[in-house]
């Protein structure tokens, strides 16, 4: 799998599914626009892509809930074009139909879907004349009803309405939209829910058995996974797909 020649704009990409997904297509050849509001994080990532000798990336560091213009202005403006959208970015709240309250559902649904719907309508034209396409990055929390974290499921779930629409909608223009699907993945994101490392290893540890493959998520899985859609031999007839990469728990 070559991602030679191809630029590929990620966003959330300072943490990480984001973070490990743009070194990885940067190693497949992309050239990369990481988009993160931690400067000193996102910085980190690209010393990373520069140091393996991929391509040199483009940091922007920026809030998709605010900035979607300039994120995609400045993309096309340095690499000149856009093969693929990797809408990543993605916050998670602990809340349910007593403890609901709406601006904390306002903050997760414009992060979560309402960013990408913004981001991918200002990428179509120019994914349109590569014939480019869109990976977003769901959860299985779109798929199944999960205790406690009732908008976070609820924002899943329109992104993958969107997924498959916006696929049967992009078809003509030839731009494909899928998504992944992933179950737990070790990453900071448990940290933002005020879970400490500790407590965080424990639940990874505890969620082996409950994943038919022994295991729960790394980046790798995700970042493979990715790419795969991401590529144009692998996944030229595939699109409106939810992949669950989640190590068999959806059938468990
Ligand atoms: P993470 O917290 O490590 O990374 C999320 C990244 O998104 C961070 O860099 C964060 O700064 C960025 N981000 C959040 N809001 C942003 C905004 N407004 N503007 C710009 N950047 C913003 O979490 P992660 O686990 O890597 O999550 C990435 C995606 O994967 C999310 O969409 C999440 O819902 C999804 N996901 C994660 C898991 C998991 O178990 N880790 C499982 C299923 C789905």
């Amino acid at each position: 799998m070559s991602f030679e020649g191809k630029v590929a704009l990620i966003t959330g990409a300072s943490s990480g599914i984001g973070a490990d997904a743009a070194i990885h297509l940067a190693k497949l050849g992309a050239s990369v626009s990481i988009v993160g509001r931690n400067e000193i994080r996102l910085n980190a990532v690209a010393e990373k892509i520069k140091n393996s000798g991929s391509p040199v990336p483009l940091t922007i560091v920026a809030d998709v809930t605010k900035d979607a213009e300039r994120i995609v202005d400045e993309t096309i403006k340095h690499f000149g074009k856009l093969d693929v959208l990797v809408n990543n970015a993605g916050i998670v709240g602990q809340d349910n139909v007593t403890t609901f309250d709406m601006p904390e559902f306002d903050r997760i649904f414009n992060t979560n879907v309402r960013s990408v719907i913004t981001l991918s309508k200002l990428c179509v034209p120019h994914l349109e004349k590569t014939r480019g396409n869109i990976v977003n990055v769901s959860s299985i929390a779109g798929l199944k009803a999960v205790p406690n974290v009732l908008s976070y499921c609820m924002s899943k779930a329109a992104l993958d309405q969107f997924t498959k629409c916006s696929a049967l909608d992009l078809a003509p223009k030839h731009i494909r939209v899928n998504s992944i699907n992933p179950g737990i993945i070790k990453t900071p994101i448990f940290k933002t829910v005020g879970l400490t490392e500790e407590v965080a290893e424990k639940m990874f540890d505890e969620y082996k058995s409950k994943y038919p493959l022994g295991r729960v998520g790394e980046v790798s899985d995700t970042s493979s996974a990715i790419a795969y859609f991401a590529d144009e031999k692998s996944a030229s007839f595939l699109t409106g797909i939810l992949l669950t990469v989640d190590g068999g728990f959806m059938l468990a």
